[in-house]
């Protein structure tokens, strides 16, 4: 991390900030080893399924072929199972120490974030770890061993993606994960949530970070920082469709760039 500078603008830029917003993809978990969808070397560039992932992490067909659903989803999640926070996660966790307010609104199903010490978080996607029964509405979850919580009554990720299907619950219901998969609504509350946190009153900073930001949910708070003069920040190696308006793009990875701007809002608040 040490030797990665942030542009003079953005130091003198982030004087002053108390409240901070951060909004976070796929990207900051690859630094974690868990693969994008989009970006390099993101399930796209996969050639067994290629961009039809969005088609089996949709609603349509968990209804129809479940084990195909939780194949794709194992991608991911199969992944986590194994991470740990990186640098990325640290540093939010530790812009919220110093933040007056903050809030993490994250895309990202993996944990990671709680694991490294985010708090205020609104997982608007759901959390791979979560299941709930298809037919008796049970919910249940997998052994995390990042957080030790294993119990008998548990899934067992490893066997469960050796066997590559979908997994089932006592009742013989077929299990989905407590995640939005595409074709589905965000949950109620979350957006309620993201409305209150980020746009009703956006803070003084707001950051994104390893998000192609397809979503209008993800793109609305950066606009709306920037249309309200608040300082807007995108870290990510590759352009996306905010490069154009937010006031710095910084082309880095995130576990290079955001321990920078962590320490500068650090440094400005000694008394944390
Ligand atoms: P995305 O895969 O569409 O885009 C990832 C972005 O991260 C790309 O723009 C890429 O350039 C950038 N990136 C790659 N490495 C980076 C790094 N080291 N630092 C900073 N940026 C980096 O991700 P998305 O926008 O989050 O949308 C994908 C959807 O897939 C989300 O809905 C999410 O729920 C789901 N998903 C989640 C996980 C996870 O939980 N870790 C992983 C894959 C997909
Ligand atoms: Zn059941």
């Amino acid at each position: 991390m040490g030797d990665f500078e942030l542009p003079q603008s953005l130091h003198l830029a982030l004087r002053g900030v108390r409240s901070v917003g951060v909004i976070t993809g796929a990207g900051i978990s690859a630094e974690s080893g868990i693969p994008t969808y989009r970006g390099k070397g993101g399930i796209y560039d996969d050639p067994q399924e290629g961009d039809r992932t969005i088609e089996a992490l949709s609603a349509h067909t968990l209804a129809a072929d479940p084990d195909r659903t939780w194949r794709a989803l194992f991608q991911i999640a199969g992944a986590a199972v194994a991470a740990l926070p990186n640098e990325g996660h640290a540093a939010i966790a530790k812009i919220e120490d110093t933040a007056d307010r903050f809030v993490l609104l994250t895309q990202n199903v993996d944990g990671l974030h709680r694991l490294a010490g985010s708090r205020n978080v609104i997982d608007i996607h759901g959390d791979a770890f979560e299941v709930i029964c298809t037919v008796c509405g049970k919910a249940n979850q997998f052994n995390d061993p990042r957080t030790g919580a294993m119990a008998p009554q548990r899934l067992d990720m490893q066997a469960c993606m050796a066997a590559g299907k979908a997994p089932r619950c006592p009742c013989g219901g077929v299990y989905r994960p407590a995640v939005v998969l595409f074709g589905e609504m965000l949950p109620e509350d979350k957006i309620a949530r993201l409305y209150a946190e980020l746009l009703d009153s956006p803070p003084d900073l707001v950051i994104s970070v390893g998000t192609s930001a397809m979503f209008p949910y993800i793109v609305q708070p950066m606009l709306v920082a920037a249309s309200a003069g608040k300082l807007t920040i995108e870290i990510n190696p590759e352009p996306t469709e905010i490069s154009d308006f937010v006031a710095f793009h910084i082309k880095a990875k995130a576990g290079q760039a955001l321990p920078a701007i962590a320490a500068a809002l650090t440094d400005q608040h000694p008394e944390h």
